[in-house]
């Protein structure tokens, strides 16, 4: 099964915005087992639009088409769509009472155009859209397989895995098996040497399929295969997983799609454990990430961004000579590392404390290197574990790339 997106709008063509639309489309057909062969974009123009769909045609055994279908002149996917296939186009009556209601509730004059949202093409299934005004539509013509998806994310995304996704499981799919898709999560290695650990694995891969992918910092593998049943799936899964799972034994923290800071606050809130956190030049993203995960109010006690070394100083005891002076290390250093988190772990009582130093760049400091990182971990007993960490980048991958990888040396 081959499926080509269609994003429409001269917008994307000008460069003025993103066609992040075909990104999430491909990801989630891929995740379904249909493998997109093209990504097309075309302007809002009727001759350019059919020409692109005549080719899609040929090509493709799905079309999914993103963007066009507002109340506007220059809003042409459905009735470029409708001439192509010779269907009429005509009012979907449940879609024409949402859009009449929401003019009626706010209040405000409904023009004429605004009929054209509610427009389906004859024969189609409608794709009814929760959190917009124009209606999707879903059909079939020999043996293809057509979806048309509003252009605004926040409505084609819904649209799309409740509306269209059933329909091409139910319609374009129905020989294929199902696929079955794991994702294994890594932080504290790059994208880079995960691959090279996984090279021959990756070369040698039919059934399931490894591909990995890097973002913000961690690095998922999405392992897939198609299987007539999940127990069947399972199988399969689950061996190449521990297979990866014993090259990489330090760095794979999760068999599922979750953060390295859910893992720690699920972990620290089960066992009854508390943190506290100091962080310089992270500026508060250790604390932002901890916090930003729901149920982190019984593990985190809190924290202090010590940007300055007067503050480092007052607020968490290190010592002057630490900071400055010919022989001083400095304040990117491991010993102030050391120093912050035991004093930030003492003040705020907590089991674990965290500490942050370093050179986020774009400019060294204290003659050292750009991407040069100390980070730090003290425990209400035994020894505080100091890591020296060196990342390249700009400024906000190595903070973010800080983060992540002080989350993964605390799991561990
Ligand atoms: P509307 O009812 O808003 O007119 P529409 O379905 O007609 O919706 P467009 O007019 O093509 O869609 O685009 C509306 C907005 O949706 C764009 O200004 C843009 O912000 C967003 N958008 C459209 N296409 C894409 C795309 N491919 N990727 C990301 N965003 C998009
Ligand atoms: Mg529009």
């Amino acid at each position: 099964m081959k499926a080509e997106i269609i994003a429409v709008g001269t917008e994307l063509l000008l460069g003025q915005i993103v066609n992040t639309n075909a990104q999430f489309l491909s990801r989630e057909l891929a995740a379904i087992g249909i493998d997109v062969y093209c990504q097309t974009v075309v302007g809002d123009n009727m001759s350019r639009l059919k020409n692109a769909i005549e080719l899609a045609t040929k090509r493709a055994d799905v079309l999914l088409f993103t963007g066009g279908i507002g109340p506007t002149q220059d809003d042409l996917t459905k009735d470029a769509l409708a001439e192509f296939l010779g269907r009429e186009l005509h009012i979907d009556r449940l879609a024409m009472d949402q859009v009449e209601k929401f003019f009626v509730s706010r209040g405000i004059h409904m023009t004429e155009n605004n009929r054209r949202q509610a427009l389906i093409i004859e024969g189609s299934t409608p794709l009814p859209n929760e959190t917009g005004l124009a209606v999707g539509v879903a059909l079939t013509e020999e043996n293809k397989f057509y979806v048309v998806l509003p252009g605004p994310p926040k409505e084609m995304m819904p649209m799309f895995n409740q509306q269209a996704k059933p329909w091409l499981l139910q319609h374009a799919l129905t020989d294929e098996m199902p696929i079955y898709s794991k994702m294994l999560k890594f932080a504290g290695i790059g994208e880079s040497l995960l691959e090279d650990k996984l090279l021959d694995l990756i070369h040698a891969q039919s059934d399931p399929t490894i591909a990995p992918y890097a973002k913000e910092g961690e690095v998922t593998v999405r392992i897939s295969t198609k299987a007539n049943s999940e127990q069947e799936a399972l199988v399969k899964l689950n061996t190449l997983e521990a297979e990866i799972q014993k090259r990489l034994p330090e760095h794979m923290y999760a068999n599922t799609d979750v953060p390295i800071e859910k893992m720690i606050v699920d972990i620290m809130s089960d066992r009854g454990l508390t943190l506290g956190i100091a962080e310089s030049c992270t500026g508060g993203l250790v604390m932002e990430s901890i916090t930003s995960i729901p149920g982190s109010g019984d593990m985190f006690k809190g924290g202090v961004v010590c940007y300055s070394n007067a503050i480092k100083e007052k607020l968490l005891n290190v010592p002057h000579a630490l900071l400055e002076g010919p022989d001083a290390p400095g304040a990117v250093s491991h010993e102030v590392a050391k120093v912050l988190a035991e004093q930030v772990r003492m003040i705020m009582d907590s089991d674990f404390g965290l500490s942050v130093t370093g050179v986020a760049g774009p400019a060294f400091s204290e003659h050292k290197p750009v991407g040069l990182v100390y980070v730090a971990i003290a425990r209400r007993e035994g020894e505080t574990e100091v890591y020296e960490l060196r990342f390249s980048g700009n400024r906000e991958t190595i903070r973010i790339r800080t983060a992540k990888t002080l989350l993964h040396h605390l799991w561990k």
